[in-house]
């Protein structure tokens, strides 16, 4: 393939220019290895804000319904909102879109690190690719040039580590910003994930596969341009206050002990994911737990661009360790919840070397994770054996646990053959071999993972991560937050209207977040939604009111929604997995406790009729309306 150089239109006059945005939209279709450059207009940007609102409407309009999402037909769309270069903080993140291979509904997932500075510095706002190349390359933003070089000899087939370091010194430039696929993804594991500055990933739905189904093995970015905002001295004085806050008490936990500060208090809530969600709590909560992580292995912490937290806590086994002399990983309570209580293991520098053979091969470690739990319980029970697998694989296990997660990976063995794309088709594949009710035991919601919360004693968020557009997931629905605080009773299921609105409102201004994109670990730094609203004005110059903004959140849901109902999505699929209803934890706060289904059925409807859907979990045309989505009315099908 010939490489690819183009102009810009970046520097060309825009005659809507509104600020922050940079309002390019690169088109590249991979089939034909083209490239093109047009303009978001101004309403586009004012009406779906960004990342996400960005995805949600491109896929709406251009992707056909019901293809393959490995095939050449799915789209992978790239987008930031108006904030990266600023200095509102934690604003370098970016998200990514397809129709996911491992739901087959809307696929979502955001990442931090340098990337979205160095695409805004480029001039790029989103990205839309196409087709599939005929031999494996990667795209540069540089600047003003974009263009697509092959890579099959010097790239496919390295791990993302290796690619970064590849192309930094390549570009002789060590601020480049790089996000790849590894191994993982170039076989299209559907756990297969981006990985951007060594241990910052876009993790979830298996984006990575999507682009490595597309022979796409990385996109670089590089760039020199800064950015305008509409009001710099409002905005300067807003975000220096913002700073401050960010700086104190408010995200302490995350750059103290970072997020394994929840496996001790989400222990003591009995909501702490133990042995595949067997229990709620762990029995080796004295070495599992963040004091311990950070006493004696945790080395540095790391921030992304545009952010003075630094949650990212990378942990060092010992130099004298026998296996994994000076292994260095990034650790964080999914993927601690992931390899160590959800398996069963206690062993840190195990946990560490999961991790990094996750980061680097370039899988989602929570979904690898939780799939290396589920086979730990199915072994357990005697449904897959030791002749099966090559070796032992109880709870708890140490070296047979890192063996089988670089098989389950790589795809190869009995681990990678039947556990290498995740927990739903692991149960389908050991079904087929007549192991029944093998499927009960993958702990996943519309075919994605569950992430680091039991929630046998949690009613809201049994909703709320089951309504989740892209599957279990505690970051699309935050209402977790209501069975922690107490809101309403996590052991009942009264008040379900009530209930309704509160995990409708959290879903909404997470959408928000998404779309800014920006960390959540920094939503308690805003006085209120008004002033997340303000800081939106301040930097575009698009009026905008926090009722505004919050329904905007909302009509970003429910476009996704809508891309999952023409996908096939029905309400049965809005259900956690039979397992909370049907086993106890044996201790702990949630002793004896199961969801109930009639329960669990009541707060779903109230779910719905807080969003404006009917029973069936359908947006009625007049919520449509309402949200300015009269473009979907007649295109999803009433069931
Ligand atoms: S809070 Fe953590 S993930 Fe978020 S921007 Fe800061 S360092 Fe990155």
């Amino acid at each position: 393939m010939e490489k690819i150089k183009k102009k810009s239109i970046s520097e060309l006059n825009i005659p809507d220019k509104i600020k922050g945005y940079s309002q390019i939209r690169l088109d590249v279709d991979l089939t034909k290895g083209s490239l093109k450059e047009s303009k978001l207009s101004k309403e586009f940007c004012r009406d779906w804000i960004g990342g996400y609102g960005f995805g949600a409407k491109i896929l709406w309009d251009e992707l056909k319904p019901r293809i393959d999402p490995l095939s050449s037909e799915n789209i992978f769309v790239w987008a930031i909102g108006p904030f990266p270069v600023t200095i509102l903080p934690t604003s370098s993140k970016y998200g990514v879109f397809a129709k996911s291979p491992l739901t087959n509904y809307f696929g979502m997932a955001i990442s931090s690190g340098s990337i979205a500075a160095q695409a805004r510095r480029a001039g790029v706002n989103a990205i839309v690719i196409k087709g599939k190349a005929s031999e494996p390359v990667y795209l540069v933003i540089d600047d003003e040039d974009r263009y697509l070089v092959p890579c099959k000899k010097s790239l496919w087939g390295k791990d993302c580590w290796e690619i970064d370091e590849i192309i930094k010194k390549e570009f002789n430039d060590h601020r480049l910003g790089v996000m790849a696929i590894g191994p993982a993804g170039e076989r299209c594991s559907r756990m297969g994930c981006i990985t951007n500055d060594r241990n910052r990933q876009a993790g979830r739905t298996g984006m990575g596969a999507v682009m490595g189904s597309k022979n796409l093995k990385a996109i670089v970015f590089r760039g020199t341009k800064g950015v305008e905002v509409a009001y710099p001295k409002e905005f300067y004085q807003l975000a220096k206050k913002l700073i401050k806050v960010a700086n104190g008490p408010a995200t302490a936990k995350y750059r103290d002990q970072g997020t394994p500060a929840g496996l001790v208090s989400y222990n003591k809530l009995g909501m702490m994911p133990s042995y595949n969600h067997r229990e709620g709590t762990y029995d080796h909560i004295d070495v599992i737990n963040g004091d311990v992580l950070n006493k004696e292995y945790v080395v540095k912490k790391v921030a992304c661009s545009q952010c003075s937290i630094a949650c990212d806590h990378l942990a060092r086994v010992p130099k004298n360790h026998p296996d994994y002399p000076n292994l260095v990983a990034s650790v964080d309570i999914e993927l601690i919840y992931g390899f160590g209580t959800g398996t069963g293991c206690y062993d840190w520098p195990t946990i560490f070397k999961c991790i990094q053979l996750c980061d680097t091969l370039g899988v989602d470690a929570i979904s690898t994770g939780v799939t290396a739990a589920m086979a730990c319980e199915l072994y357990d029970l005697g449904i897959i054996t030791k002749e099966e697998l090559g070796y032992e694989l109880p709870f708890g296990s140490t070296k047979n646990l890192v063996r089988f997660t670089e098989e389950m990976i790589k795809g190869i063995g009995f681990a990678g053959k039947i556990f290498g794309d995740g927990t739903k088709i692991a149960g389908k594949r050991l079904e087929e071999m007549g192991k029944k009710n093998a499927s009960y035991y993958g702990m996943h919601i519309k075919g994605l993972e569950m992430p680091a919360f039991d929630i046998h004693g949690m009613s809201s968020f049994a909703v709320g991560e089951s309504v989740s557009i892209r599957g279990a997931c505690h970051l699309r629905n935050g209402a977790y937050q209501l069975d922690v605080k107490g809101n309403f009773d996590r052991f009942g299921y009264d008040k379900p209207l009530e209930r309704g609105k509160e995990i409708v409102a959290i879903e909404d201004i997470y959408a928000i977040v998404d779309s800014f994109v920006i960390c959540k670990f920094t939503r308690g730094i805003y006085e209120n939604d008004a002033e997340i609203a303000k800081v939106y004005e301040l930097v575009t110059g698009i009026p905008m009111t926090e009722e505004k903004l919050k329904e905007r959140g909302a009509a970003i849901v429910t476009l996704s929604k809508c891309f999952n109902i023409r996908e096939g999505w029905t309400r049965a699929e809005d259900h956690p997995p039979e397992r909370f209803f049907k086993e106890a934890h044996t201790k702990g706060p949630a002793k004896g406790v199961t969801l109930k289904e009639e329960g669990y059925q009541t707060l779903l409807s109230g779910y719905y009729q807080a969003r404006g859907w009917d029973e069936k979990g359908i947006p009625t045309d007049e919520t449509l309306r309402k949200l300015g989505l009269d473009f979907v009315i007649g295109k999803i099908k009433k069931k």
